[in-house]
């Protein structure tokens, strides 16, 4: 059974709840006001900090 997936926030070190469906790219506001977006890395969910970083979207 695929339950929501347990994740660390990078910032607060909270668990984050990942609804089992998520997006890669998605964005996550965590409780302790941090926006966080989902990547995937080499089949692996990441959770990462959003805001800052200049990156390359895409579609
Ligand atoms: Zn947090």
């Amino acid at each position: 059974m695929e339950k929501a997936l347990k994740h660390r926030c990078p910032v607060c070190g909270m668990d984050v709840d990942v609804p089992a469906d998520y997006m890669p790219g998605e964005l996550v506001e965590h409780e302790c006001g941090v926006v966080l977006e989902l990547v995937e890395n080499g089949g692996r969910l990441q959770l990462r900090v959003f805001g800052g970083v200049e990156e390359d979207w895409g579609e």
